[in-house]
């Protein structure tokens, strides 16, 4: 009966040459070789049945494919599975030689690292933070801030007008009276925002800087308090052995004004070329608010006073990092404004 072993062989080949995948071989394997009914477990069972003499002969064969079967199948399963990695490997394709994709981070400019250091030493001090329309009306940024039509200090800030009532703010100024219209003292507010004025840009002035913008509000507010307020934050702001002087000044919207300096920040005060030889450097302008901006915000002058400063973050930032062009910080070229953390 050899003939039908090779028939059998002959139909394994043909239906191993169908398999194409590792599921199909699995089938192929467990039809031809599983223990009860795979066709080789099968045709063995028939070995009892044959004549004595046909027996060894028959076993021998059967066995031979048995092997031969078993031979096949190992290598194609090798075969598809290194097939079927190598399509896997294909289509997730992860190259982990490429170098990785370098994600540029920010980092804040140094007018806003100045500005939110001011704005911290500020809060510790009890201060809200507050902001204000940079689009204002002239009455806001200067009648309601005893700067009349006609007044002479309207010629010292430029302003860009937006039309006959509209203007771009000069000063963050008035913040103070939209905040004061909307709340009852006794309060604490810094102001920082954009401020704009026609100038020509150079290395002082820049048609946009920013300011920050102070004010207190309540019963018996002094000007003790006000010397004491700035003295704590310059020292806070620049080292603690900065000293502070208060020159008389005038500003309309105080009485009475004064323009504050530090001790130089270069020299320590001995003279140098940054305070022009005088130890000193002016920052910022001051003074107690005037009664009549109280008044005109329907507060009782009699029972509250206040204080009020203004400084330029700019030049806070000039001075802190020695920068010495304004323009620099607008022209956003990332070699100067990478230095500043
Ligand atoms: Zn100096």
């Amino acid at each position: 009966m050899p003939h039908r072993i090779e028939e059998l062989h002959r139909r394994f080949d043909a239906e191993l040459k169908q398999v194409t995948g590792l599921e199909a071989l699995l089938d192929l394997r467990d039809r031809y070789l599983g223990r009860e009914k795979g066709i080789l477990s099968q045709e063995l069972k028939r070995l009892g049945r044959l004549p004595k003499d046909h027996r060894p002969e028959y076993g021998r064969l059967a066995n031979q494919l048995k092997d031969y079967i078993e031979g096949e199948i190992q290598s194609l399963t090798a075969r598809l599975r290194q097939q079927e990695e190598a399509e896997r490997l294909n289509q997730e394709h992860i190259d982990l030689t490429l170098p990785g994709r370098a994600y540029p981070t920010g980092r804040p400019h140094p007018l806003v690292l100045v500005k939110r250091q001011i704005e911290e030493i500020f809060v510790k001090m009890g201060f809200t933070v507050v902001d204000g329309p940079e689009v204002d009306t002239d009455y806001y940024n200067f009648e309601a801030l005893n700067m009349p039509k006609d007044h002479p200090a309207r010629d010292t800030q430029d302003t860009f007008y937006l039309s006959e009532e509209f203007l771009l703010r000069t000063h963050t100024s008035p913040v103070q009276i939209h905040y004061m219209e909307k709340h009852q003292p006794p309060f604490r507010i810094v102001v920082p925002g954009r401020v704009f004025r026609r100038d020509n840009p150079d290395p002082t002035h820049s048609p946009m800087f920013f300011q920050v913008e102070g004010l207190v509000v309540g019963e018996a507010v002094s000007l003790a308090d006000l010397k004491g307020t700035l003295e704590f934050f310059l020292r806070e702001l620049f080292s603690p052995d900065t000293r502070a002087r208060f020159r008389p000044s005038y500003f309309p919207f105080v009485e009475p004004g004064a323009e504050v300096d530090i001790s130089c920040i270069f020299c320590r005060g001995t003279g140098c070329r940054m305070c022009k030889m005088s130890g000193w450097i002016e920052i910022l302008g001051a003074g107690m608010v005037h009664p009549k901006i109280f008044e005109r915000v329907g507060y009782d002058s009699q029972t509250v006073s206040g204080f009020a400063w203004g400084m330029g973050v700019d030049r806070i930032a000039m001075l802190k990092y020695g920068v010495d062009d304004i323009r620099l910080f607008y022209e956003n070229d990332l070699r100067f404004i990478e230095q500043f953390s």
